[in-house]
């Protein structure tokens, strides 16, 4: 699977489970892995502390 920042493979490992954060090693970039019909997909993380709509 690709990252969605950067483009960069990313492969998570093997016993990974569902709702795991896998973290990009070329820029950081945080997704959460869902399950989708042919097997898993990265989904954006929320990242904690930004954003607090204040
Ligand atoms: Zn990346």
């Amino acid at each position: 699977m690709k990252c969605k920042e950067c483009d960069a493979n990313i492969s998570p490992p093997k016993d990974s489970m569902e709702g795991e954060i896998i973290t990009c090693t070329d820029c950081g970039a945080s997704f959460e892995l869902v399950k989708g019909s042919t097997g898993f997909e990265l989904k954006p993380a929320q990242t904690v502390g930004e954003d607090w709509g204040q």
